[in-house]
């Protein structure tokens, strides 16, 4: 997989044997629009509060979804280890769904190498 403006392509069949790279490990945000939250405590039949409070965290004006220490790692709140995967893919937010084509990489293609197995230079 390949995107305009990017000099990398993505091997997609990476993703079987990492691991979850990209939702383990350093600490980080995954911020969600309104929208996003909206669909994702409809997805887990719970009314925004409730997901809100169990679920995010308010950085400044925006929210981002919580983590779970495991080891030294900060899991995705939503990362299953036991399953090997994401337990809210389908309705994964914007941010999540462009891994690993985010502009930040651009200028940052070492760290993007040294996380994602799936990096391909061209
Ligand atoms: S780090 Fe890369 S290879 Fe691993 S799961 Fe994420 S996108 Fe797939
Ligand atoms: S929401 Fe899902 S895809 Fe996004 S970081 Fe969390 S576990 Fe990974």
């Amino acid at each position: 997989m390949r995107q305009e403006g990017f000099g990398y392509t993505f091997d997609s069949s990476a993703c079987a044997e990492c691991g979850g790279r990209c939702c383990t490990g350093e600490s980080g945000n995954i911020f969600m629009k309104r929208s996003e939250i909206q669909a994702m405590a409809t997805y887990l039949q719970m009314d925004e509060q409730h997901f809100a409070q169990n679920y995010l965290l308010k950085k400044g004006y925006k929210y981002t979804l919580k983590e779970q220490r495991v080891g030294m790692s900060h899991d995705c709140i939503f990362y299953s280890r036991d399953a090997g995967g994401c337990l809210v893919y389908d309705v994964r937010p914007q941010q999540c769904r462009t891994f690993p084509f985010w502009d930040y990489f651009k200028n940052n293609m070492q760290e993007l190498r040294d996380e994602c197995p799936g990096i391909v230079d061209d």
